[in-house]
């Protein structure tokens, strides 16, 4: 598998009025083509400033990432999109942004308006569709830019629980379906296992790799469905185990 972001040794500090905070030491991992890596680790840990970081926000103060930051998209906590426009307009914005707006590539955004069911929703506002629907067509804003690697900050964090399990199954199964490679942060134990390929352990901050966890799965299974097998409970009573090691 060929890798397409790797770091190597990357410290990272805040500096502010009051001095500084280091906020991750020595993070060494890689992700490659296709794979789906959770990272979970405490409140406070580090792990959205790893996303900054990959995305080029900020840079590092030591380290090194190598990666294409041109093909990377970043969804975030909340679904941003814009309530006066419609929901295709919403869906070309990253395009006009990057000034990528023209016939093939909004070609592409009917395409996947079509493919993922929004396309009788195009001329609708956001809020005229379900929390669910949202998050897909933030995906879809997300996907048409064509990315390689997606970043997904705790995406369905402001989502009531049973809507959370079907948005999340929905959204892995879609980016498992486009071939992208993802890097999802949550805090949902039972999400990381039911959405990865490998799980990454952050310690409390500065944070630091702890371990990585391999998910083996059959892979013909959704998200929904690994949640009901043994395996996952195995991995379940180890992350935990781990986690509360991390957090005194
Ligand atoms: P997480 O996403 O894991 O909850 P963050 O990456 O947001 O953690 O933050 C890591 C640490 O850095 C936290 O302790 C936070 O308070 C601190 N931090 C985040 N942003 C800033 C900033 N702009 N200035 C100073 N400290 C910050
Ligand atoms: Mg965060």
């Amino acid at each position: 598998m060929r890798n397409i972001l790797e770091f190597r040794q990357v410290d990272y500090s805040y500096h502010s009025m009051d001095g500084e905070v280091p906020a991750l030491e020595n993070i060494t991992f890689s992700v490659g083509e296709k794979e789906f890596l959770v990272i979970v680790g405490p409140s406070g840990c580090g792990k959205s400033t790893l996303l900054d970081l990959i995305f080029g926000l900020i840079s590092p103060e030591c380290g090194e990432i190598a990666g294409d930051r041109d093909s990377i998209g970043y969804m975030l906590q909340k679904d941003h999109l814009f309530g006066w426009r419609t929901i295709e307009k919403n869906i070309l914005l990253g395009l006009e942004i990057q000034h990528k707006l023209n016939a093939e590539t909004r070609a592409y955004a009917t395409e996947l308006l079509q493919k993922y069911g929004l396309y009788d929703f195009r001329n609708k506002r956001p809020s005229e569709l379900s929390g669910g629907m949202r998050q897909r067509a933030a995906l879809i804003r997300t996907l048409v830019t064509k990315p390689q690697l997606l970043l997904l900050d705790e995406p369905f964090s402001a989502l009531d629980y049973q809507t959370r399990l079907n948005v999340a199954d929905d959204i892995g199964s879609i980016i498992r379906r486009e071939e992208k490679s993802a890097i999802l942060v949550t805090h949902d134990l039972s999400e990381a296992i039911s959405m990865g390929d490998r799980i990454l352990i952050l310690s409390a901050r500065p944070g630091t790799v702890v371990r990585t966890i391999d998910l083996t799965f059959d892979p013909a299974l959704s998200s929904i469905e690994r949640r009901e097998t043994d395996e996952f409970k195995h991995y379940f009573s180890d992350l935990w185990k781990e986690m509360n090691q991390l957090v005194p």
